[in-house]
């Protein structure tokens, strides 16, 4: 299963600098990261090198691997 795929089209999305990118459907993506236990959106954190999530509605750190990540649109003005 690849890790990185276009919700539209399935193929697997570029990195570029900020974001994700289809080649075929020529739209950027952002990951979103859910969290398991409130459904709200949560904040990337970089502590010692390793990511983790904070649920601002929680309180409280969430692991990266309980978390459910999504790819989102990036709306191009
Ligand atoms: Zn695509
Ligand atoms: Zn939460």
């Amino acid at each position: 299963m690849q890790e990185n795929q276009c919700p539209k089209c399935q193929s697997e999305l570029r990195w570029q600098k900020e974001g994700y990118h289809c080649d075929f459907c020529q739209i950027d993506f952002k990951k979103v990261a859910y969290c398991p236990d409130c459904n709200k959106e949560m904040e990337k954190l970089n502590a010692c090198g390793a990511a983790s999530y904070f649920c601002h509605d929680c309180n409280e750190l969430k692991s990266k691997s309980r978390a459910k990540t999504e790819f989102s649109e990036i709306a191009i003005s």
